[in-house]
Order: C-alpha cells, then sequence, then structure tokens
C-alpha cells in the first residue's frame, strides 16, 4: 500500500527541518563532555529567576488544563507594550504563530512575497498552505531590500514577511525604511493592503540601534500589520514554546479562532509572565550579547574572517576556503556546536550563536585550530 498516495501534495516535497544539536546527542555521539551549543540563538544566561520561581510555584498545576487565553500573560504583554488585550495573541513560540497566521489566511491562489536567505519558517509555512513563494534577492548582498519586495507585490499578493533583524544575516532594516515599505503598499482590488508579517523574534537585541523601528508604533495606521516576538531568544524560554503577536482586532480574533485552544501550556504562560517583569534579566542578555558581539568581531578581523554585523545575539561569518558544512562538521568534532547554512544558499557561511564569554573564546580557539591560524 502506496500511504504516500494519500498525503496532500503540498506536503509530499517536505525536507526534514534541520534544527541545531542538542547538546545531549553530541555528547552521545562522540563521547566527550566539554560541548558548547552555539547553534540555536538561545541566551546563555538561562531564564530569570524569578521565571524559574513561577514554574517551581506552578508544578503542582499541571494536572489542570492551561488557560485557553492565556488571560494574565496577555494582560502582563498587554501593560507592557501598552496595547488593549484585543490586539494581543500568544502561540508555542513564534513558530506556531508562523502556521497560525498561513492557516488563516493563505490560499493556493495566492503569492507570499519573502527575501532571499530570511528565516525558513516562512517558506515552510507557505509551502504547508499550498501557497506560491515569491523569493526576492537581497541588498547589498546581506539585507532585506525592501524596495524590491515591494516591486515583487502583484494584485495576487497575500503577505510580505519581514524579519527584523533577519536570521541568519544578522542584518536589519531601518524605521524609514520599513515606514515606506508600509506606506507605499497598495491596495488590492477588495479594497486591502497584503498583509505584512513582521516577525521580530530579536527585538530586545535589536533595540539598542538608534534607528532601528519599533513595529508595535506601526500598529494604528496599518490594519495589515502582524508583528510577533517570542520568549525563546533574551527571555531564555526557548525549551517552554512561548510567542506573542500583536495585530488588528478582527485579525488576533480570528486567530483566537483557529488555533488549537490549549496552545501555549500552563508552565510556559507562568513563567512567560514571571520573565515580562523581569527588565534586569532583559538588560544582562543585551549588554552580554553586545559586549561579546564585539570581541567576535575583533578575533574575526584578527583571522581575517569575513562577518556581517549583527543586530541580534548571532553571526554569520565566512566559512572560505572550507565549506560552510566542512567548518561546521570540524567545529562539533571540536565539541562546538554552531550552524551550518546551507537551507539558507548560504553554503560558505556559518552562524555562531553569541555565548558567555567563555564559551565564545573556546569557538574562537578552535576556529584558529581549523584554519590552520
Ligand atoms: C527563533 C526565531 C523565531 C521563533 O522562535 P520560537 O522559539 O518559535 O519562538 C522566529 N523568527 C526568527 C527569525 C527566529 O530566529
Amino acid at each position: 500500500m502506496d500511504i504516500k498516495k494519500i498525503i496532500r501534495k503540498s506536503c509530499i516535497g517536505f525536507e526534514p527541518y534541520v534544527a541545531g544539536k542538542p547538546v545531549e546527542t553530541l555528547k552521545r555521539e562522540l563521547g566527550i563532555k566539554n560541548i558548547v551549543k552555539l547553534a540555536s540563538n538561545e541566551n546563555p544566561l538561562g531564564p530569570s529567576p524569578k521565571a524559574i520561581k513561577a514554574i517551581k510555584d506552578n508544578l503542582n498545576k499541571i494536572f489542570f488544563y492551561p488557560d485557553s487565553n492565556s488571560y494574565e500573560l496577555k494582560k502582563a504583554l498587554s501593560e507592557r507594550y501598552r496595547l488593549p488585550v484585543g490586539n494581543i495573541f500568544t502561540g508555542a513560540g513564534g513558530d506556531e504563530i508562523i502556521e497560525l497566521v498561513a492557516k488563516l489566511f493563505f490560499n493556493s491562489s495566492d503569492e507570499i512575497v519573502i527575501s532571499k536567505h530570511a528565516f525558513i519558517r516562512y517558506a515552510m509555512a507557505v509551502q504547508l498552505m499550498g501557497s506560491k513563494a515569491v523569493i526576492v534577492p537581497m541588498k547589498d548582498g546581506y539585507s532585506h531590500d525592501l524596495k524590491a519586495m515591494f516591486k515583487a507585490v502583484t494584485p495576487k499578493t497575500k503577505a510580505v514577511f519581514i524579519t527584523n533583524p533577519n536570521n541568519p544575516t544578522g542584518t536589519y532594516n531601518t524605521k524609514a525604511e520599513l515606514s515606506a515599505f508600509l506606506k507605499a503598499l497598495p491596495k488590492n482590488s477588495n479594497g486591502v493592503k497584503p498583509l505584512v508579517i513582521l516577525d521580530e523574534a530579536y527585538f530586545e537585541y535589536a533595540k539598542l540601534k538608534k534607528d532601528y523601528p519599533d513595529g508595535l508604533e506601526f500598529l494604528k495606521d496599518n490594519p495589515n500589520l502582524i508583528v510577533f516576538r517570542t520568549f525563546s531568544k533574551v527571555y531564555a524560554l526557548a525549551g517552554l514554546r512561548v510567542g506573542y503577536g500583536f495585530a488588528n482586532e478582527v485579525v488576533v480574533d480570528f486567530i483566537e479562532r483557529t488555533r488549537p485552544p490549549f496552545n501555549v501550556n500552563l508552565l510556559a504562560q507562568a513563567a512567560a509572565v514571571a520573565s515580562i517583569k523581569d527588565g534586569a534579566q532583559v538588560k544582562k542578555g543585551q549588554t552580554l550579547a553586545k559586549k561579546e558581539k564585539e570581541y567576535l568581531y575583533k578575533e574575526f578581523k584578527k583571522l581575517g574572517v569575513k562577518y556581517l554585523d549583527s543586530a541580534a545575539n548571532f553571526i554569520l561569518f565566512n566559512s572560505s576556503p572550507l565549506k560552510g558544512k566542512e567548518l561546521f562538521a570540524k567545529m562539533l568534532g571540536e565539541g562546538v556546536i554552531t550552524r551550518a547554512m546551507d537551507e539558507y544558499e548560504l553554503s560558505s557561511w556559518v552562524r555562531v550563536t553569541v555565548g558567555l564569554h567563555k564559551e565564545n573564546e573556546l569557538f574562537v580557539k578552535k576556529l584558529k585550530k581549523i584554519m590552520g591560524k
């Protein structure tokens, strides 16, 4: 019996997602103890002590279903970002939010505009829905070319994805660029502009740049805008899977109707609420990333390794003369987990997450060894 015959056409061509290798997996494979994971842009400082406490305090409640409406979490987000609860939704990570939006809006006849080298999960959501991804080359090589993306919009365009800052390049679009893009977008024949789905997973890191735009400022004038962020990055709750989005109340209403009712688990909600209230934790993460990026840039320069300036907590660097895959494999052998970028069509690049200073030092030491310097 050929079960493949009944799998949806749009799912048949799916390639497995390449996730950052977990530390335990590599320990098993190599039998070495000292392993550093710099692969998935987690915050190495770990979660807020307040989040840990909230998790412990809620452990005995996990026999209950979580609050389907994430009431406390939305309330905390509403207070923190000064937006009504009706403009806020939550998901099991930014990752699920991408899918919730795709499932609500994307038809097979729709075109979705995405930048080349942008976060890969958008193209996967587009493929899942059987829609058409329109891929626009980057500007100066490695940042979203919003002018070219604007030109790629047609009457069939249902949505445009913008990753700001982008993963894996670390580049960002300025306030002026984003503002001009949003203004210029034309309405379709139905009187509605294409959706702009703005991924701000690294918002807290990027906002240290003066001309970096806060997507929330554009919500009022742009009912077609959906902004989302996550607790996985600076808040260091990646393992709990919780993200949040902001949009027009009609969009939020329909996301609420169509999402799985218990998508954000009880411990994740409790930890997220506690995390929002711990500004000191965010500050520590921002400061570490800023300082350690400077250290890594300096070391890359000394080694003559080309890299891209990053607004986030990771750096994309050129692996030449090695292929990214080869450098990644050699690094693995040394106990340092990075990420090769083949699925991003960046086969001579490797992405490294900014770790603790001693982790970054180890990475640099191994890089020197691998590069023969
Ligand atoms: C990490 C990341 C996300 C979301 O991650 P979740 O863990 O699912 O919240 C979304 N977009 C980008 C660009 C990311 O790097």
